[in-house]
């Protein structure tokens, strides 16, 4: 063959190579398995990205677009984030609380807030200040609303204010938040208890009602001897409204979720000896594990996949309870159900139990044109689950009223892309490298840390597309275009892109 026939002439800008692909890339952003795992879908690579471009401020401020209280969850959300963080696969996953709670501080150190929509809105209502309640008030308030939030005990917060130890969720944070709704122009009113009988008032006095009243029912459990036991969150509110502990050296908790280990800690911490039993397997309690580590190493001793038979008293006085081994046989309405192995029982001495095995629905909501959030809509959830549940709800109303679509912010991430999670395998390992992860302490650590993060699925402009690109047929200008008319579709940008922004596609896609 006459090897000129091979020979192009000109250069790559002339010769319009873009025809001879059956493949061009598309720049997508993806999803990132933290985002999808939060339940508040925070966009962690682009919070990290403004962090690294100095933009410390501008990072707080896309934060508080999901999550207005992360100075919250980053103290007591179980971080479901780094449970699914890409970086597992290579050393340890990114400190995305750590971050939150860094950036949630300066956010009330500073006095951050977002700026308010120009619009006048009607006077709207949120009942109980739970997290759901306080985010939807939030948001409202945000959106340019009246807003005037219900409460019915004389603190606010909610079980932020007195479920939760301070050990765990300082109260000076708590506080710190309510002050900043009030900044906001959010009316709160406490000791003010409103009920389902007052749906048909609130319906006349306001445009819109959020009811956030959660589950305010302890759930029973049907053993012998039940009424001698106390419920783990009214003792908890005791002592952390009064400061009051009930009598008992050696105490029981029964239940194996984050109110019966916040039980059993704050027991274990003022000297009792404390037993915690629970029907769950080892490792399956739904407790957050970190505080289960916590309870341990402070003494509590957990049995697990262990039943509660009969609580034992003589002369109205607890004296101990009866146990055995269970296995968990289903659920209904949220509540295992269990049976017991075999014949074996013991007895554990006691003179305190305390029952933490879950909230109910104390009075049904309805009528009218409320809207439901928290833990009353979904059942029993985290923190950051109802902060997401309260945001939506508020986002909801305010389209709404404003006559607007409402989409809520998972929606809007899915919807921008239509891409699958970008797992570790859409990476490309090349780029990265082991890196132990940083204690975050201040602005100088938390931006080693968030180099940390692999930015999974969002383009950061690295341009390592536009380098490697033969055709130049990459522009690289604050995100990177194609030149169609050069990009022969060799795939190459999709292969050296870092973090699986770069996607082959079948041309005329
Ligand atoms: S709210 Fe929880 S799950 Fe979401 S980013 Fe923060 S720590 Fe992670
Ligand atoms: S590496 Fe970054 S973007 Fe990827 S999952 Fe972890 S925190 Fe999220
Ligand atoms: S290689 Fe870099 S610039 Fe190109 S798409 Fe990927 S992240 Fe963006």
């Amino acid at each position: 063959m006459d090897i000129t026939l091979l020979r192009t002439f000109g250069s790559t800008r002339r010769i319009k190579t873009g025809a001879w692909s059956r493949l061009q890339p598309t720049f997508l952003q993806g999803i990132s398995p933290c985002m999808e795992a939060c339940p508040a879908s925070i966009d962690m690579p682009h919070l990290y990205q403004l962090l690294l471009d100095g933009k410390e401020r501008d990072a707080a401020l896309h934060l508080l677009a999901y999550n207005p209280f992360p100075s919250i969850t980053g103290r007591i959300c179980p971080h479901f984030c780094q449970e699914k963080c890409n970086r597992r696969e290579m050393d340890e996953a990114v400190e995305i609380r750590a971050l939150e709670k860094h950036l949630g501080d300066l956010i009330l150190r500073e006095g951050i807030f977002p700026s308010k929509e120009l619009f006048q809105g009607p006077p709207v209502a949120v009942i109980g200040s739970g997290p759901a309640g306080l985010a939807a008030a939030w948001y409202l308030a945000l959106g340019g609303m009246e807003v005037v939030l219900f409460e019915r005990e004389e603190v606010v917060g909610g079980m932020l204010a007195w479920g939760i130890p301070s050990f765990r969720l300082e109260r000076e944070v708590v506080r710190g938040n309510v002050r900043r709704l009030e900044e906001m122009g959010v009316t709160i009113l406490t000791s003010s208890s409103v009920t389902p009988q007052d749906v048909e008032k609130l319906n006349r006095e306001f445009q819109g009602v959020v009811v956030a009243a959660g589950l305010t029912k302890a759930r029973e459990l049907p053993v012998k001897g039940k009424d001698h036991a106390l419920r783990g969150l009214d003792l908890l509110r005791c002592y952390n409204l009064e400061g009051e502990l009930p009598s008992g050296e050696r105490a029981v908790v029964v239940g194996g979720g984050n109110v019966a280990i916040d039980v059993a800690r704050v027991l274990v911490r003022d000297g009792r000896q404390v037993t915690l039993v629970c029907v769950e397997p080892e490792g399956e309690m739904p407790a957050i594990p970190e505080e289960i580590g916590e309870a341990v190493k402070e003494g509590v001793v957990i049995k697990t996949s262990t039943g509660l038979e009969e609580i034992l008293a003589r002369d109205g006085r607890v004296t101990g309870v009866r146990v055995g081994p269970v296995c968990i046989v289903g659920e209904e309405d949220r509540l295992k159900k269990v049976e017991f192995v075999d014949q074996a029982r013991e007895e554990l001495l006691c003179d305190l139990v305390v029952l933490a095995v879950g909230q109910e629905v104390g009075e049904p909501w309805g009528g009218g044109d409320l809207i439901l959030a928290g833990d009353l809509l979904t059942g029993p959830s985290s923190v950051a689950q109802a902060i997401a549940s309260g945001r939506d709800a508020a986002l909801a109303l305010k389209a709404k009223l404003k006559g607007e679509t409402f989409s809520d912010v998972r929606e809007t991430l899915w919807q921008r892309d239509h891409r699958d999670v970008i797992t570790f395998q859409d990476l490309n390992p090349f780029y990265l490298e082991p890196v132990p992860p940083v204690e975050v302490r201040d602005s100088e650590s938390a931006l080693k840390e968030a180099r940390r993060c692999f930015s999974c699925g969002y383009c950061n402009a690295c341009g390592n597309c536009w380098i490697f690109c033969p055709d130049v047929a990459v522009i690289l200008e604050s995100l990177p275009q194609l030149d169609r008319e050069h990009c022969k579709g060799c795939g190459i940008c999709a292969t050296e892109c870092p973090r699986g922004v770069v996607y082959m596609r079948e041309k005329g896609w």
